[in-house]
């Protein structure tokens, strides 16, 4: 019997997981916009600097994805992020926080799960999927630039809500959600840490959280790679700021709460994440036999990556069903 055809948008873990549970029956192509493959699972490098700019960690509750890690931690490409924790108050005043959970890292790089899970999978980066079209029975897809990209019997989209919309059309039904936005700041010290804590959640502040990327497991810890993360409720109102002044109020604040002078960095970057979270109550599968359209991420769940990871896998058993 002739193999289906399946395209997914989209190769962060969601596109990825579901492309490795589907071709062994299928045949399947992803598209994925940027460069390269890991979605929000991302790290932006230089010469000297690594930084995890979009999740930081992650950890892993169920039994599944338990099982899932164990061949990525003995092969070390997934390793625990050890250190002290503290929580920052708006005066800069530490206090201890505990991590109950081992908290866990891609290795070398947050985007290395996704590439290591990506080998051997049909994969075209740099191609931005548009909205699609129906020929005969089949979905026909064009890039942005109208360049045919084929015809496919199935199509999923792991693309934020608002953009699945859009690539979908109205008739494939999705719930509303609101996604948060996050501004991402780098920065970059060529000489080594001071500090005795390597993750900081900071309270009444637009900034929400410092991580010490470069404490990170095989990470170069003789720099210091710093990602800082924007409260979102801060963010929604200053989404459309020019990046400068947002990385200038971003950088003063962190003087105000640490002394860390980012004006003497040897590396300043700032990244805007327009859709970066989603507080969900509920999971749900959209799925639509009848349109042979499907979609997930992490706003049919909630933004963990084991969520995210278990979603990507009850729709593949779902498609696998039919
Ligand atoms: C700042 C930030 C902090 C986070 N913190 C945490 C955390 O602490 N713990 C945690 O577990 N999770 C966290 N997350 C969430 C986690 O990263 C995401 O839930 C997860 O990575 C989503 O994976 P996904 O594959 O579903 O979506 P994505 O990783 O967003 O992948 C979707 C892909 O689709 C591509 N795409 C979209 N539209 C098109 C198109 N038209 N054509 C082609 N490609 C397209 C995108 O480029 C992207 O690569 C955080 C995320 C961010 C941004």
């Amino acid at each position: 019997m002739k193999k289906m055809k399946i395209a997914i948008i989209g190769a962060g873990i969601s596109g990825i997981t579901i492309a490795s549970e589907l071709q062994k029956f299928s045949e399947v192509k992803i598209f994925e916009k940027s460069r390269g493959v890991g979605g929000r699972m991302s790290t932006r490098y230089n010469e000297d600097f690594a930084f995890d700019h979009g999740v930081q960690c992650f950890t892993a509750r169920t039994k599944a994805f338990q099982k899932f890690l164990q061949p990525f931690i003995v092969s070390e490409d997934v390793l625990p992020w050890i250190g002290k924790a503290v929580n920052i108050d708006i005066d800069g005043k530490i206090s201890p926080r505990f991590w109950f959970e081992t908290h866990l890292v891609a290795v070398p790089n947050m985007n290395s799960l996704c590439k290591k899970m990506a080998i051997g999978l049909d994969i075209s980066t740099s191609i931005e999927v548009a909205p699609i079209t129906k020929e005969d029975d089949l979905w026909n897809l064009k890039d942005t630039n109208g360049n045919d990209l084929g015809n496919f019997d199935f199509v999923i989209s792991t693309a934020p809500q608002s953009q699945t919309k859009n690539l979908f059309g109205e008739n494939f039904k999705i719930k509303e959600v609101n996604m948060q936005p996050c501004f991402a700041l780098m920065i970059g010290f060529k000489e080594r840490w001071q500090f005795d804590w390597i993750f900081a959640k900071v309270r009444n502040n637009p900034i929400k959280l410092i991580a010490l990327n470069s404490s990170k497991p095989k990470r170069n810890s003789q720099v210091t790679s710093l990602v800082i993360h924007s409260r979102s409720s801060w963010t929604r109102e200053h989404l459309e700021d020019n990046l400068d002044d947002v990385m200038h109020v971003l950088t003063d604040n962190l003087k105000n709460i640490t002394g860390i002078d980012a004006n003497k960095a040897d590396y300043k970057s700032i990244h805007r994440w327009r859709y970066a979270l989603v507080n969900e109550e509920k999971s749900e599968i959209f799925l639509d036999k009848n349109l042979k359209l499907a979609a997930t991420s992490d706003w049919t769940t909630n933004s963990r990556i084991e969520d995210v990871w278990l979603m990507a896998k009850k729709l593949s058993e779902s498609l696998i069903e039919k």
